[in-house]
């Protein structure tokens, strides 16, 4: 099967996620990605097993660490091959 443009064979895949600290619990990236991410009372935390998600929500992933307010989000991304 050919890759599609929006996806193709090379596209970064998000590998990692973690929340550095700095957190304001503002709640935007549960809001974007609910699967992965969880506001709790003080900080927010990647959910666990979320890895099952990286695959198939990797762009709103990266959309919830580019629209983090105070950038915590760290994504770490792989190439696919
Ligand atoms: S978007 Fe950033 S500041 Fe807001 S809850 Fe998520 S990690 Fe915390």
């Amino acid at each position: 099967m050919e890759p599609s443009p929006s996806h193709p064979a090379t596209a970064p895949v998000v590998a990692a996620v973690r929340i550095a600290p700095g957190c304001i619990v503002c709640g935007l990236c549960e809001d974007t990605c609910p699967q992965v991410f969880s506001v709790e009372a003080s900080n927010c935390v990647i959910r666990p097993a979320a890895e099952r998600y990286f695959p198939t929500l990797a762009e709103k992933i990266k959309r919830a660490a580019k629209e983090c307010p105070v950038d915590v989000i760290v994504v770490d991304e792989a190439v696919r091959t």
